[in-house]
């Protein structure tokens, strides 16, 4: 069936490209362990995370959406030495696991995870004078996107990158009638990036081994 070929693909493409080494397999197989649902990004996107750091320079990046800390270890790894990651997560067990994982990978010096509903700690992260960030990616709540979005607004620069993840959810984001949280705060994110002249976006659908989905990439232009 479909899936299986993308699984396969992908399976070429990361063994190609995006191979695992023992801190991002070690990483997956402790957030498994300890029972934390499988959705961090699939290699491949982990690493096309890293390529956008590396080519937007970024010297500072926020994420929004812990869970184990495998997006953040891809992240963090394309930061310089004297680089700063903050991750965002509201569970606490996800939280106190990633910093775990990013301890093992040798990066808890750049990266750092913050614990608590994301809607809270950004404006703590603003009080504290946190920012510019030079690349945001946003991989939480669904239904907070347009939220996260204007918070990655406030909280960045011209010349700054605002990638979000989940933005087709198997084709249902064009159903306007949906009353599906996730695909009404999807909406209303696009909605809000599309008019709002500080951002130029755009966005792509994906198939792979996590299915069929898309992120929306987005420059802050002013
Ligand atoms: N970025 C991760 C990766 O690719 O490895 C995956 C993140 S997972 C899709 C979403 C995470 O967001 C979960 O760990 C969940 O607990 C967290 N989350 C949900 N609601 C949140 C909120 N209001 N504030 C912060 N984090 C939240």
């Amino acid at each position: 069936d479909l899936q299986a070929g993308w699984t396969a693909v992908d399976a070429y493409l990361t063994d190609q490209l995006a191979p695992g080494d023992e801190t991002l397999d070690a990483a997956l197989a402790a957030s498994d362990e300890a029972g934390l649902p499988k959705i961090a990004v699939a290699p491949n996107q982990g690493k096309l995370l890293h390529l956008l750091a590396r080519v937007q320079g970024a010297r500072t990046i926020l994420e929004i959406g812990t869970l184990g800390g495998y997006s953040t270890i891809w992240l963090a790894r394309a930061l310089p030495p004297d680089g700063r990651l903050i991750s965002l997560e509201y569970d606490p067990a996800h939280a106190e696991l990633a910093r775990l994982n990013l301890d093992r990978a040798g990066l808890n010096e750049v990266a750092a995870v913050r614990t608590g509903a994301a809607l809270d700690t950004l404006p703590k992260l603003e009080a504290e004078g946190a920012g510019p960030f030079d690349l945001v990616f946003i991989d939480a709540d669904k239904k907070n996107n347009p939220r996260y979005v204007e918070w990655a607004l406030r909280l960045t620069r011209p010349g700054s990158v605002i990638v979000v993840d989940n933005v087709v959810r198997g084709g249902r984001v064009v159903d306007a009638e949906s009353s599906d949280e996730a695909i009404l705060g999807t909406r209303e994110m696009f909605d809000l990036v599309a008019r709002d002249p500080r951002l130029d976006a755009t966005a792509i659908q994906t198939v792979g081994s996590k299915g069929y989905d898309g992120l929306l990439i987005a420059r802050v232009v002013s």
